[in-house]
């Protein structure tokens, strides 16, 4: 059995869909279908979800928001049209946003409710269409699924109570078509994963029923060893194993929604990314082990936005819990951090951006000064992380020498570097200004030649 999710721009209007139809005909084990929302039919286009959120918002502030109701049921009746479908669902969106609107929910629970008719909706006209076509297929909503989630809107996590019910969609003989995106609480409660969480279903679902494969289908064609938009046509990575791809992800890689791998990790289930306009071709498999390759790097990811904190202080080894407090610190004013390099007098925490506005920053700095009475505190901005990735690299020597030659190559110099003991990354901070011609340089180092 293969569980096929299918991304937004693959399910973003009726010739997207004609196409998914296909591919669902022609293998008869793809018989859990995941859908998202519809996306973006052209670049300036607007995903559903975000029609959705927007639509949200307008009735949160008591505006008006039937414009945007009428944009969301546009996007359906083009799609329903073209495919000759029943307009059933266009009734259903606009019920769906009235019972919302007029329930007794939180405003955020209202909100995850509004966000959840995207994929809902969609999973509706796709087995339809799939029924059309004479395929036995049925729409399941999450519950019936099984999907049951921790009770915090826009940000969910899978109850392990799931998987086993979950499983109980083996025994089915028709094509089960389920809206990604969310799931119920234990309480019967609608809860949306965090954005761009389809893929998060599509993950889950997999491991529930035990599927031999995960197929993610999108718009390219197989994961690239560096961002195409940094290189122009960079090679294609075959296959990679889980851990590279969740550091890749991390970094910058944004094939993958970092939480979406974990169920189909802890499962081993192989999981494969495939282009729905070009389901030919090899796509890229992410499994748990491979075989060694020729090059132990797979990928290079880079990512902008960080900070650096930096802390020094003489005779800070010996000062039993300095790390320990300053990182309470950090925990007590709510920001998370994610790396730590240190030398003996100093330590350096690396923290995005987005996680110390100006405000925290004072107060922070304050605190540090305060309370662990430092040589020197300050934060170094603008800093961007590049991570070069491959379980090859363990073992491996020289990698660290080509990468610094790369550095040189380039004129770029080195903020920091971070090897942890598991030798699947190397991580190095750079100035933003200068990362893409570092990225392009360590390309070269590792795959151009
Ligand atoms: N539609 C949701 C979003 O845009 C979830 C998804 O597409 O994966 O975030």
């Amino acid at each position: 059995m293969k569980v096929a999710k299918f991304g937004g721009s693959s399910v973003a209007s009726a010739e997207q869909l004609r196409k998914v139809a296909t591919i669902i005909q022609e293998d008869s084990d793809r018989r859990a279908i995941v859908v998202s929302a519809p996306g973006k039919r052209f670049d300036e286009d607007t995903k559903v979800t975000d029609l959705l959120i927007a639509l949200g918002e307008a009735y949160l502030q008591n505006q008006s928001y039937e414009e945007q109701v009428e944009q969301i049921v546009d996007r359906f009746k083009e799609i329903t049209t073209k495919l000759e479908l029943s307009d059933n669902v266009l009734s259903e969106i606009r019920q769906d946003v009235t019972n919302v609107v007029e329930s007794d929910y939180s405003d955020e629970l209202k909100m995850d409710a509004l966000k959840a008719i995207g994929e809902d909706s969609l999973a509706k006209v796709l087995s339809e269409y799939l029924r059309s076509l004479g395929m036995e297929s049925t729409y399941l909503n999450p519950q019936e699924a099984g999907i049951i989630v921790s009770d915090d809107p826009g940000s969910a996590q899978i109850l392990d109570d799931s998987f086993k019910k979950i499983y109980r969609l083996r025994e089915r003989d028709d094509i089960v078509v389920i809206p990604g995106f969310f799931g119920y609480t234990k309480e019967g409660k609608l809860a949306t994963f965090s954005r761009g969480g389809s893929d998060i279903t599509g993950s889950i679902v997999a491991a529930g029923v035990n599927a031999d494969l995960y197929e993610n289908f999108t718009d390219v064609d197989s994961v690239y060893c560096v961002n195409p938009t940094i290189v122009e046509n960079p090679k294609e990575i075959t296959s990679l194993t889980y851990k590279e791809m969740r550091e890749l992800s991390y970094a910058g890689f944004s094939v993958f929604h970092d939480e979406a791998l974990i169920p189909a990790f802890k499962a081993s289930i192989p999981v494969c990314i495939k282009n729905t306009n070009n389901p030919n071709g090899l796509g890229t498999i992410i499994v748990a082990e491979k075989e060694t390759q020729e090059n132990p790097v797979v990928g290079i990811a880079s990512d902008k936005g960080f900070l650096s904190l930096y802390v020094s202080k003489y005779l800070m080894n010996r000062e039993l819990g300095f790390g320990r407090r300053l990182l309470h610190i950090l925990e007590d004013e709510c920001i998370s951090f994610e790396h730590t390099p240190s030398g003996i007098d100093d330590i350096s925490v690396i923290i995005r951006e987005s996680q110390l506005p100006q405000d925290k920053e004072e107060r922070v700095i304050q605190r540090i000064k305060d309370e662990l009475d430092p040589d020197m505190v300050h934060i170094e901005k603008d800093l961007a992380l590049i991570m070069i990735v491959g379980e090859g690299m363990d073992n491996t020597i020289g990698i660290a020498d080509k990468v610094t030659h790369a550095f040189n190559r380039a004129n770029v110099n080195i903020e920091m570097m971070n090897q942890g003991s598991s030798e699947v990354s190397m991580m190095f901070g750079v100035k933003e200004s200068r990362v893409d011609a570092a990225v392009q340089a360590l390309y070269q180092s590792f795959f151009d030649h």
